[in-house]
């Protein structure tokens, strides 16, 4: 057995742990971060970039095939175009081009400062130390033993999977689903959250018929009434077939149809030749010892408080391991922070503003109260809206279709909430975000100068509403 010892070692090199480490880095703290598969987690590999890469090539096919139809008719921007086909290699070759060159450069930012990568699984002996079965040129090594002063837990989640309907062959979790060797003739899709309508819309948009089956009554059941709206016209008009209160009961005896059962316990049969499972996820805390350090659970994930400290000492956890939201940027922020703390910093992880986006079409973004969050909170509130159909740049990018929505107190219209939907709406976060993170009111947003013309015009124009004098409405 080898051993080695470090001040700090990370289990999961994804957007939590590399961050923490390049961090650690920085503050010459000796760092040691074990990733078992590829640097950059499920976020760079089989998550967010991949996503959003297969969304904009379906966008842009769709925006062609759009063309097309019309330059049939009579084209409304005079585009013409002909017979448009898509090569689904070569959009994955592009995407996986892409996860290769960030990935690449996660493990240069991380040699630039001075972090020690090894490549394999870790097992968890005790709180302080690590064994490893190292792969690529050390896998005939013998196994590594590191030994830490910390202990950094970043080991993320895994997609859940449906006792009636295990993974293999058809049923597909979004991994395979953004790596597709051909495209499905009628995708069905279990869970309308932000995977199952992120993918199935962008599956649409691509070729396949696609329906969605949801236990809940309704879709993205996560995001208020109002919000949702836009995102199911779109679901209606590229003609994905939602199928809300159903579960799913497994494959039919062909293998061409899956059995669903609506709430009211009738049963019929959706066909189907591939099923993109898409239920949520789960923090990844079993198998590889962690059960062993009797740590204080919440529910499946670790239990952190608002350091990122576990009920060990000296062991830290973020990410999707500490549950949810799982979201790569939360993963990321509480990352820098544990680096930070263990550093000697006085750092605290509590977030005025999380930002969560769904890069549906239209996209969905959403930071910190609704109206009713603040009204549960038992905050009297103002709220605005103020719509896109409004906003001259939304009309010359075609996307009238969508709102900005402000939530501040009425006492001192201190913002507690910003909601959008519309076309690329997830860039107006940042805006939000800092917003609220600098204690803006609305008379701050009010009487900031927006370029014009920008959908941004519209994050202006909700504050103003709110105070009762918008301009353009
Ligand atoms: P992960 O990224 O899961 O990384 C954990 C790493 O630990 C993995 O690489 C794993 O191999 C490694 N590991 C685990 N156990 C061990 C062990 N014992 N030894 C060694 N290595 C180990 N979030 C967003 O914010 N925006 C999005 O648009 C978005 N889109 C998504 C789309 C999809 C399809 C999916 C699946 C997720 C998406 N997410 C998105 C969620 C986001 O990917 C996660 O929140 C984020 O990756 C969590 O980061 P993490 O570092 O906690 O864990
Ligand atoms: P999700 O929680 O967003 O959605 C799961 C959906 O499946 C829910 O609507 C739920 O009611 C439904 N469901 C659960 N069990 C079901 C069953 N048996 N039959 C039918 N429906 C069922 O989960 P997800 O889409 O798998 O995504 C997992 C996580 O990954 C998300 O929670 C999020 O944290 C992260 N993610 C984020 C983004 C983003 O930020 N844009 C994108 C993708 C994934």
């Amino acid at each position: 057995m080898t051993t080695q010892s470090t001040t700090l070692l990370i289990i999961g090199g994804g957007p939590g742990g590399y961050i923490a480490a390049i961090r650690a880095g920085q503050l010459g703290i000796a760092t040691t971060l074990v990733e078992g598969d590829q640097l950059g987690g499920t976020c760079l590999n089989i998550g967010c970039i991949p996503s959003k890469a297969l969304i904009h090539a379906a966008d842009e096919f769709e925006k062609v095939i759009h063309y097309a139809q019309d330059s049939a008719q009579h084209s409304t921007l005079g585009i013409q175009v002909q017979s448009p086909r898509i090569d689904l290699a070569q959009t994955v070759r592009w995407k996986d081009a892409i996860v290769l060159k960030l990935t690449t450069g996660v493990a240069v930012l991380l040699k630039k400062n001075g972090v020690q990568v090894v490549k394999g699984w870790a097992r968890v002996i005790d709180g302080k130390t690590v064994e490893i079965q190292q792969q690529g040129p050390q896998a005939d090594a013998e196994p590594l033993r590191i030994s830490c002063e910390h202990l950094l837990l970043a080991s993320g989640s895994q997609a859940v999977a449906l006792p009636s309907m295990p993974f293999g062959g058809a049923i597909i979790s979004a991994t395979e689903a953004l790596s597709p060797q051909s495209l499905p003739k009628r995708l069905l899709v279990v869970g309308a959250g932000y995977i199952g309508l992120e993918l199935g819309m962008a599956y649409r948009k691509l070729g396949a018929e696609v329906a969605v089956v949801e236990a809940l009554d309704r879709a993205l059941p996560a995001y208020d009434a109002e919000l949702t709206r836009p995102v199911l016209a779109s679901l209606r008009r590229l003609g994905i077939e939602t199928h809300l209160s159903c579960t799913v009961q497994g494959m039919n005896a062909g293998g061409d149809a899956v059995r669903v059962r609506s709430a009211q316990g009738e049963e019929s049969e959706i066909a189907a030749d591939r099923v993109l499972v898409a239920v949520g996820r789960r923090p990844r805390t079993e198998g590889w010892g962690l059960e062993t350090l009797l740590l204080d659970m919440n529910g499946r994930a670790v239990q952190i408080d608002d350091q990122c400290r576990t009920s060990m000492r000296n062991v830290w956890a973020i990410g999707d391991v500490t549950g949810e939201p799982m979201l790569a940027h939360r993963a990321m922020a509480q990352g820098e922070m544990v680096a930070e703390t263990i550093a000697g910093k006085r750092r605290h992880f509590s977030p005025v503003a999380m930002p969560a986006v769904c890069f549906t079409d239209p996209e969905i973004v959403v930071v910190g109260q609704t109206p009713q969050d603040a009204t549960a909170a038992g905050l009297d509130c103002v709220s605005a809206m103020f719509p896109f159909s409004a906003n001259g740049r939304a009309m010359t990018i075609e996307s009238t279709e969508g709102f900005v929505r402000v939530v501040a107190r009425r006492d001192n219209h201190l913002i507690v909430g910003w909601q959008a939907v519309g076309r690329s709406v997830s860039e107006l976060s940042a805006a939000f975000s800092q917003s609220m993170e600098m204690g803006a009111l609305l008379e701050d947003v009010a009487s900031t100068i927006h370029a014009h013309p920008t959908l941004g015009e519209a994050v202006q124009e909700a504050a103003l509403r709110a105070l009762g004098h918008a301009l353009h409405i």
